[in-house]
């Protein structure tokens, strides 16, 4: 090893989902929304004017701000908005987690968190989930230097209790607890109502889901007016420009939108419903899922197998080659044609023997 490389900051990378360059795959890996944008994203591009892009971007956002405060009658001051809620959340790590105590979240959860902790030098401590994957309040119970739980979990697809997440809220008010809400649409209870009581409370949001937009990388947070100050703080001393103008202007069209927003969450819902039913004829096992996805195990065939087995079919799901979950498939809600043909091939390869 050469003797700057004592110095670099090192870490090991989050491994995102595949997105094989074909359009005559099933793809069900990544939690993508099926179906397209609300129309009005599609009108954006179409009339903007290239002129815009000469100039810089509006670096609060303000109008996607305005949007979202309208939407979620939210004060502005009270709302953060970042690229994709990767970016809300990395920030979010950086400017809240900066204590000695270790900052707790699942064992098995978003695979991101640890990866930020490692870069930006944060201590943490895993809770394990129990067997039936699903989180422990009184393991968030301790003196730590903050927390972060996905609500509904990923990969489980799980839902925690409102009433639950409120005693770990609670019994934490020194330190942020940070609740990730990628997938609260798809049937959850969202913290957001809990704001007003808890200033050490931020509710981190996404477009890549409920909202189809994940190509575009929109993410915002709720939080305590003084907890959106400290987040802007140190987006400015990173990078003012985040957001670019076509992407502030799209995540507007999409926010305005709630009857077409409601329309698709409705049909991703009602699919995953019936995919529930499906693989339980079929045999298989999996924690009651209030997301877009499903995690699910076979008792006789291992995942690996199932997963190969699917991918050479063309149909793309997610496999995590991890301790616990290793014999688990998270499979993303498509379309119903997609789930039926994913649910096709299942019956063939599992169905005469459940
Ligand atoms: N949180 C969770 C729990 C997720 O699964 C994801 C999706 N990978 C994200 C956050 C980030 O999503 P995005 O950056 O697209 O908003």
């Amino acid at each position: 090893m050469a003797a700057w490389e004592a110095n670099v900051r090192k870490v090991i990378p989050y491994t995102p989902g595949e997105q094989p360059n074909r359009a005559d795959i099933i793809k069900l890996n990544t939690n993508e929304n099926p179906y397209p944008p609300a129309p009005g994203v599609a009108r954006v591009l179409q009339k903007m004017d290239t002129e815009v892009l000469r100039k810089y971007p509006d670096p609060t956002a303000g109008a996607l701000v305005s949007a979202l405060s309208e939407r979620y009658k939210m004060p502005e001051e009270q709302i953060f908005v970042g690229v994709g809620s990767d970016d809300v959340l990395a920030m979010s790590f950086l400017t809240f987690f900066n204590a000695k105590e270790p900052v707790l979240f699942p064992d098995i959860t978003y695979s991101f968190y640890d990866v930020w902790a490692g870069l930006f030098h944060i201590p943490y401590e895993c809770q394990p989930l129990d067997a039936n994957f699903e989180i422990v309040t009184e393991d968030y119970l301790k003196p730590c230097g903050g927390i972060v739980i996905p609500n509904p979990n990923a990969p489980t697809g799980a839902e925690k209790e409102l009433a639950q997440l409120e005693r770990i809220i609670a019994a934490n008010s020194d330190v942020i607890v940070i609740v990730d809400e990628a997938y609260i649409d798809f049937g959850g209870e969202s913290a957001v109502r809990l704001i007003s009581e808890y200033e050490n409370l931020l509710v981190v949001q996404t477009f890549s889901k409920s909202r189809s937009l994940a190509g575009m990388r929109i993410g915002y947070a709720f939080g305590n007016e003084k907890l959106i100050k400290y987040l802007n703080d140190a987006k400015y001393s990173f990078n003012s420009y985040t957001m670019n103008t076509v992407t502030i202007a799209m995540g507007v069209e999409a926010v305005r939108d709630e009857a077409y927003f409601q329309e698709t969450v409705g049909k991703v819902i009602a699919t995953r419903e019936w995919t529930k039913r499906e693989l339980q004829r079929l045999g298989f096992v999996f924690p009651d899922s209030k997301s877009n996805f499903i995690f699910a195990s076979h008792p006789k065939y291992p995942a690996k197998e199932l997963f190969e087995a699917l991918k050479q079919e063309g149909i793309y799901v997610r496999y995590f080659a991890k301790p616990r979950i290793d014999n688990y498939l998270r499979i993303s809600i498509g379309t119903d044609e997609e789930m039926k043909a994913l649910i096709a091939f299942l019956d063939e390869y599992v169905g005469e023997n459940i």
